[in-house]
């Protein structure tokens, strides 16, 4: 009987309705800290509770519950959580829209999410769920908040800041995208308003020095963190103002080697020394149209190489300390307050954006470095040579005329050599309501005082007007607003800004370790335990925003004394997108797939096999129905196979290998070479579309094995030898489809769980490759070739050529009258007709 004549579907839904329950029933996937065993953290980054999931959630999901249900099998003791990045602006555009409180949005969307999730039969310890909105999380925050405070980490400032005017709020460097919000794509414009900072810059070389030390993070993250963090070696040094002894601008460079081809100098427009360089009342007037027009720019349009650029010659002049000669002095769009000191030396013919703005306001260019033979002089020069144009420096290479340049400016006493990064302090007030509170009080007679910490948490108001209008909400509830100084007890005001969803999220990982944790953030035994996170999973949209802000706030923590792990992820999967028709999913598209349907439809395991064999995880999968379809097909194979043969697998038992035929040992070896295959795929490479393809090719052979083999193997071997690979098929086939293998375990037989057997290891023994070729001769003529074993019994060489599809045809109509067999060379078939 074939399994092809069996027609009916497997019955997924009440397979996986059956080992949910069975799952939640014994708690199968509750964790606690069991030191005998190693500890495997796996975790996907935890979704903004939106209201339904997503194929890109069903993807992710996918790949993290196959590496924990892979690690529990290899002997781990592993942490798999789920929870709620909770708080944001979605909610309040909800509350807004609809006229539900975010609070209850939030909750309902958490709700329909946590049952489609469960659907998935997800290996979750969800005694761990959290929710970030909940104050038990979130007070711990506020406590982190003003230790920070207290170090100076977070700080208050005015500045001039990144300002979505549709979110109404401030937003940080890494939340600008090509000059656009990264939630909503509103053009982003500046604007100056007090707000508070963390001072990841404190942090800019450690976090980069370890970009070096995270091998399992994929280099295309760590450039972009590198690129963001921005180091740059050069110089700073005085340039003095014409008849102003007064006044000095530094000026930080990373070429001083060029410094002699300085022919202008330019101020960021925002530059505090302009007010002093600027005293006549009509330059004045000029000055603050410039800042006016700058202002509407943002800070990505402003550093964008290929537009042109703003200036305004001020009549204030410099001195080129290099060459005493007199320069202009400018403002322009092109540089930056934030980054260096905010000003800069103009080297036209070595830099690509002084040399634009050279050409368009006519200022002299001078090269100082020797262009290549056939250089068109029609753009600045970038590249190494020999320096010219340079006094002391003229002959020397770059590098070398830098260290000189350097030396000069130190003897001089008007400079020094100077480290820079392009990171910016991680601006955290969001002027909105739903987040978590900033626990700072103002008090007219103490100032700005930190909450008394056994006043924590502050907790945020319910009774909120939303009205989407601008302004911070929480600043309209009097009940919130007004409070008692916690220094001296006289009347105060809060502070009625909301902190940056990222900073929720920047340590959610700490607080799985002991969610129910009432004395700290997380309970420091258990996050030693398990921390850091062994893999992380999660998209690339977070490079240089929540896996930047994550590594940054575990070294706050280790710095404040409360954990020992000096970074919270020691690896990272970064998963392509799902698409359809070769565009991102969106409603807007309309080639959004539900995973409820899908799920309703296929069940689960389909779902989750498809996800994880359509593409490499790192590649964008391309959603096609067909190959759905494919994934369906090949489950209810396996299911059929299995179950047409459960009186045989049932019965079988284990035959010696050295007693097998000599096809039985070449199925063995598929079995143990795909064991092998599998494995390393899945634990080296990631490569979970060849394993499940593996995977595939093993249920093909014990197809092979059932159709051709009981003339040459015996029943008793057949039936050990289907047992071993339908086990093996199982047990590998587990992580990707958990409901129908642990169905199949259980219906061959098997007590307890398919997920707390061990993964199964290849068999050396059985993988040896120590087979030779033997000729297969009709009549003196060649025809086939056959593999075997060197010590495959003459039999069975003998029946294989027999049987050797190559060679029937030369068969067909004649008699065999003699087979000779050569051991490990040839067979010749005499045949007479
Ligand atoms: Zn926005
Ligand atoms: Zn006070």
């Amino acid at each position: 009987m074939s399994f092809d004549d069996r027609p009916e579907r497997y019955p997924f839904r009440e397979i996986e309705a059956k080992w949910q329950a069975v799952w939640e029933d014994t708690q199968q996937f509750k964790v606690t800290e069991d030191r005998s065993r190693p500890k495997y953290y796996c975790l996907e980054m935890f979704p903004y509770p939106s209201g339904r999931i997503h194929m890109g959630h069903v993807r992710v999901y996918a790949i993290g519950d196959l590496l924990a249900r892979f690690k529990w099998m290899r002997g781990f003791n592993v942490l798999h959580p789920m929870g709620w990045d909770a708080f944001g602006l979605p909610a309040e555009n909800a509350a807004i829209d609809n006229g539900v409180h975010p609070a209850v949005w939030t909750h309902e969307n958490i709700e329909n999410m946590r049952t489609q999730l469960r659907r998935m039969g997800i290996s979750y310890d969800w005694d761990r769920e959290l929710a970030t909105c909940d104050p038990v999380y979130y007070r711990w925050e506020q406590l982190v908040f003003i230790r920070m405070f207290e170090r100076g980490l977070a700080y208050k400032k005015r500045s001039t800041v990144n300002w979505c005017p549709s979110c109404q709020t401030i937003l940080a460097n890494e939340q600008v995208e090509a000059g656009r919000c990264w939630r909503c794509d509103s053009e982003v414009v500046t604007k100056d308003i007090e707000g508070w900072f963390f001072k990841i810059t404190d942090y800019a070389e450690e976090l980069l020095e370890w970009c070096e030390r995270l091998p399992g993070w994929p280099e295309r993250v760590m450039t972009m963190q590198r690129n963001w963090i921005g180091r740059s070696e050069g110089a700073e040094f005085d340039l003095p103002v014409v008849g102003r002894s007064d006044v000095t601008l530094a000026i930080f460079t990373t070429r001083p080697d060029t410094s002699f081809g300085m022919t202008y100098a330019v101020l960021a427009p925002e530059h505090p020394l302009v007010e002093s360089l600027v005293t006549d009342p009509e330059e004045r007037q000029e000055v603050a149209r410039f800042r006016q027009e700058v202002a509407r720019e943002s800070e990505i349009e402003r550093l964008a190489a290929d537009r042109p650029k703003r200036g305004l010659r001020l009549r204030a002049r410099a001195i080129n300390p290099f060459n005493g000669k007199e320069i202009p002095l400018f403002l322009a769009d092109y540089v930056l307050m934030g980054y260096g000191t905010g000003a800069i030396m103009a080297v036209p013919g070595e830099d690509q954006r002084d040399w634009d703005f050279a050409v368009q306001y006519g200022l002299p260019i001078v090269p100082t470095v020797k262009r290549p033979p056939d250089w068109q002089e029609t753009q600045a020069y970038t590249g190494d040579g020999v320096k010219i144009n340079s006094g002391f420096l003229d002959g020397l290479g770059v590098a070398e005329a830098v260290r000189k340049a350097i030396d000069w400016l130190v003897a001089q006493g008007i400079g020094r050599a100077k480290i820079n990064y392009r990171l910016r302090d991680w601006g955290i007030s969001r002027q909105r309501y739903w987040g978590a509170p900033i626990p700072i009080v103002y008090c007219a007679a103490c100032g700005m005082v930190p909450e008394r910490e056994d006043r924590l948490p502050v907790v945020l108001p319910e009774d909120v007007q939303i009205s989407g209008k601008g302004g911070s909400p929480l600043a309209e509830v009097p009940s919130f607003v007004h409070t008692r100084c916690p220094r001296c007890g006289g009347p105060a005001r809060r502070d009625t800004d909301t902190m940056d969803t990222f900073v929720e999220s920047s340590w959610y990982f700490l607080r799985y370790c002991s969610p129910g944790f009432d004395q700290g953030m997380f309970d420091r035994e258990a996050a030693e335990y398990w921390m850091p996170v062994d893999q992380y999973i999660g998209g690339i949209e977070h490079a240089v925003l929540h896996l930047l802000y994550a590594r940054f706030f575990t070294k706050v923590l280790r710095d404040l004394g409360m954990i020992t792990a000096d970074e919270p992820f020691t690896a990272l999967l970064s998963q392509g997108m799902v698409i359809k028709d070769g565009a991102k999913m969106s409603k807007s598209k309309g080639n959004v797939v539900d995973p409820d349907e899908l799920i309703r439809r296929y069940g689960a395991d389909t779902a989750r096999l498809f996800s994880l064999f359509a593409a490499p995880p790192e590649k964008d999968l391309d959603w096609n129905d067909r190959g759905v379809e494919g994934a369906s097909r090949f489950l209810n194979r396996v299911w059929r196979f299995v179950t047409a043969h459960l009186d045989e697998l049932r019965g079988a038992a284990a035959v010696a290998s050295g007693a097998l035929s000599e096809p039985g040992r070449l199925f063995r070896r598929t079995i143990h070479e795909t064991i092998h295959r599998v494995t390393e795929d899945i634990e080296r490479d990631f490569h979970f579309n060849t394993a499940i393809s593996a995977v595939m090719e093993l249920v093909n052979a014990l197809t092979e094995l059932e159709r051709v083999s009981l003339h040459t193997v015996g029943s008793r071997e057949r039936g050990a030898l289907l047992r071993e690979g339908v086990e093996t098929v199982l047990l590998l086939l587990g992580p990707v489809c958990p409901h129908m293998t642990e169905e199949l375990w259980s219906a061959l037989g098997h007590e307890g769980s398919l997920f707390r057997r061990a993964w199964p290891t290849a068999d050396a023994e059985a993988m040896a490759r120590d087979e030779v070729q033997i000729v297969v001769q009709v009549d003196g003529r060649v025809r086939s070739r056959l593999t075997a074993g060197v010590a495959a019994p003459e039999a069975d060489i003998r029946e294989m050529a027999l049987a050797d599809g190559r060679v029937r045809p030369w068969l067909d109509g004649r008699q065999v009258a003699k087979v000779v067999v050569v051991p490990g060379r040839l067979v010749n078939i005499v045949t007479r007709g």
